[in-house]
């Protein structure tokens, strides 16, 4: 059973009510549905005068234009024989209401239209039964008498075990002594909380005429914003400090029966709302919304800010007075209130700007834009990445008005998503109570969550996700890639990438894929200091192999095998370092260098001259480093004649125009000997060096760290960020 409640609003006339039986017949297709229905709008307090009429004419002139107002909306939603009975069974409940007590008057509005719209249902060939709230919702001195009423309404729903729809009341219920009563001022949100908590509801939707609650009420702040989900207790506060969209005593019987409250806007169904439930926000420190409850007789009117886990208590106090101090408002008194509730007394007269001063400072800097990411991959690069997230968030927001926020991330195994925000401290954790993310469940789940402006970032060394970039596409992601085999593809996979991401509209960035965090990829995309196309780029980018050969240039401390080992050691290369000496990840780099020149490079057009002979790739990894071991004195000699000719020895990767070459261009990676004008001498450690060169021009020459989780981790967020 769910239960759904409408308010005065939303059946103010026919056509509104025909819009709520869409809402309403497409709810009951799902569930069996309970429906709590207000007074047309307006109603309530037409019958409230009515009350208290000082003569039967006053009585009469007020009832004539409500009954013409009911008749309107039957005559609009029935015609023929229908018509005429809704007419008769409307105009009885009128004559009862002209002659009832004046303490009655006001429980006639729910009648009257929920009969209206019960009869409707039925017309339409729903089975509906109509519920007598009255007899159902019992009240003991002035309080509803919760146990009584829960049996009342969980017997009447198990009697007609054939409706499909329950219509009800809202707002009205009887007293000990059998008299008509009421739950009070907008009590019928409170009806359809004690139904669905009395029904044990799968959940309870109370639909309005705003998208749920919102920081503010959007009649005062027209840049009020829906608060997608708030926990029971904010909630509550909001309401008793004078947050109309909400009955303050609603809360309740849901809270008691862990019912979620979802808030809707009847006038746009598909807006998800609020969600009021046991959950609160998991962001530290988090303002949801201000109120405002005016005194009149003492013409003062009380400010309120809800926020949740406010740990500064000072800083939000110093941020509401200099917010009202710049609005020329001096307020009554001082800051109150406990835990995250702020009170404020201001004149009644400039409520309004007070409201505007203070929602402007906790609400409106949000022309940041949020940018949520997926992250795939949690090894070094991944965590450095969420790391300098979670570090940063501040500067990145101050810097570019955009703030990056992890809604997802996964491993080899387990995947975590949750669209509010992941603390990047609890990543770990969270993964390891993760879903499992086999059989590209995670794609799939991310695929089916992504809100707008999302980022897929592949972290990962995975072969084979680019396949799936696709679909990420076609979801509307974008995405940023650190993994190289993602883009040393065949060029038509390739291609096919690149034209998935512009189809959909999306952005797909690499730049960390060569030289890290360089600005490589981009100079070469922007022909950046070549007026007529690029004429070479030539890159020593293996970090791995500038490390042992920059560590031997003039150095014969440390034999070459020595080095070796030690690079594994420091994580720079792969455990058999002979697939880097090999030049197979420096190959991949100058694919995607060149294919960004514009150049469909294919890995057979290249050369590949290793440093090392043949038969030190043939051989198991021990005879590899015996033999390396016995070649050190070549090695050696080889190194003092370059030395005698002030050269070195560089791992190059090249591209160069050349019109004998298929391509137009000839590319190679071989080891060449450089002298001390080329910028490839002066090298250190695991630095790269990129020139790109135009016909007409001296190359540009980008150096740099090549190398470093923390600087990859930047380059993905300067991808995201641009
Ligand atoms: N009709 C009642 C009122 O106007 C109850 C409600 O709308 O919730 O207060
Ligand atoms: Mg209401």
């Amino acid at each position: 059973m769910q239960v759904l409640k409408f308010g005065g609003s939303s059946v103010a006339d026919a056509t509104r009510i025909s819009a709520v039986l869409d809402i309403v017949g497409s709810a009951a297709q799902n569930d069996r549905t309970l429906v709590v229905f207000s007074a047309i709008s307006g109603c309530t307090d037409t019958l409230l005068k009515i009350a208290s009429a000082q003569t039967i004419q006053e009585k009469t002139d007020l009832i004539a234009p409500l009954k013409i107002r009911h008749h309107d909306i039957i005559k609009r939603l029935f015609t023929g024989q229908e018509r005429i009975e809704a007419t008769q069974e409307i105009d009885q409940l009128f004559d009862e209401l002209a002659a009832c007590r004046s303490e009655d008057c006001v429980c006639y509005g729910e009648l009257l239209s929920t009969k209206i719209i019960a009869r409707k249902m039925m017309c339409e060939g729903i089975k509906t039964s109509w519920l007598d709230s009255r007899k159902l919702i019992r009240t003991r001195e002035g309080r509803v008498n919760q146990a009584i009423s829960y049996l009342h309404i969980a017997d009447a729903v198990k009697e007609d075990d054939t409706a499909r729809v329950f219509i009800a009341p809202g707002f009205i219920a009887s007293d000990e002594s059998g008299q008509m009563t009421t739950l009070g001022r907008g009590g019928s949100d409170y009806s359809a909380a004690l139904y669905a908590a009395a029904l044990k509801a799968s959940a309870l939707q109370i639909w309005t005429d705003v998208p749920g609650i919102m920081t503010a009420n959007p009649k005062d702040i027209p840049a009020a914003q829906t608060i997608p989900s708030i926990s029971y207790e904010a909630a509550l506060t909001l309401a008793e400090n004078g947050a109309k969209v909400l009955y303050a005593p609603t809360v309740g019987p849901a809270m008691e029966s862990g019912i979620a409250i979802n808030i809707r806007n009847s006038y746009d169904p598909e807006h998800p709302g609020t969600v009021i439930s046991e959950q609160s926000l998991e962001r530290a420190q988090h303002f949801l919304g201000v109120t405002c409850l005016e005194d009149k007789q003492a013409g003062t009117a009380r400010i309120c800010l809800v926020g949740e886990g406010v740990n500064s208590r000072r800083s939000a106090i110093g941020r509401i007075l200099s917010a009202l101090s710049e609005a020329g408002i001096s307020p009554l008194g001082e800051v109150s209130g406990s835990a995250g509730t702020f009170f404020l007394d201001v004149r009644a007269i400039v409520v309004k700007q007070a409201l505007a001063a203070v929602h402007r400072e906790f609400f409106e800097e949000r022309s940041i834009s949020k940018i949520n990411v997926f992250l795939a991959g949690f090894g070094a690069v991944g965590q450095s990445f969420a790391e300098l997230i979670g570090k940063n968030k501040e500067k990145i927001a101050s810097r570019t008005g955009k703030s990056i926020r992890i809604v997802g991330v996964s491993n080899s195994s387990k995947y975590y998503i949750n669209l509010r925000g992941i603390d990047p401290a609890e990543i770990s954790s969270r993964l390891e109570e993760g879903e499992s993310a086999a059989d590209g469940a995670y794609i799939d789940a991310v695929c089916a969550a992504a809100p707008r402006r999302s980022v897929f970032v592949d972290c990962t060394n995975s072969p084979s996700l680019h396949e799936k970039y696709e679909s990420l596409f076609k979801a509307g992601l974008n995405i940023v890639t650190s993994n190289r085999r993602s883009l040393s593809l065949p060029y038509v996979q390739y291609a096919a990438i690149k034209a998935a991401a512009r189809e959909n509209g999306a952005f797909f960035r690499y730049d960390t894929t060569v030289a890290n965090a360089l600005p490589i990829l981009e100079s070469i995309a922007g022909e950046a200091n070549c007026s007529d196309g690029i004429s070479s780029i030539e890159a020593v980018v293996s970090c791995t192999l500038n490390y042992i050969i920059t560590g031997y240039d003039g150095n014969r401390g440390e034999s070459f095998a020595s080095l070796l080992k030690r690079a594994h050691e420091e994580g720079l290369s792969e455990k058999d370092p002979r697939i880097d000496l090999g030049g197979s990840d420096v190959l991949r780099k100058l694919l995607i260098l060149a294919r960004e020149a514009g150049i469909p490079l294919e890995a057979e057009d290249v050369e590949i001259k290793p440093m090392l002979s043949e038969e030190f790739f043939s051989c198991s990894i021990e005879e590899f480093y015996r033999m390396l071991a016995e070649y050190e004195p070549k090695f050696i000699a080889r190194e003092d004649e370059l030395d005698e000719l002030g050269l070195r020895q560089r791992f190059i990767a090249s591209i160069k125009k050349d019109s004998t070459a298929s391509l137009g261009y000839k590319a190679e990676i071989k080891m060449q000997t450089v002298g001390i004008d080329s910028p490839f001498y002066w090298i250190s450690g695991t630095e790269n060096v990129i020139a790109v060169a135009g016909k007409y021009s001296a190359p540009l020459v980008i150096k740099g760290a090549g190398e470093g989780r923390r600087l990859a981790a930047a380059g993905i967020i300067k991808d995201i960020l641009s």
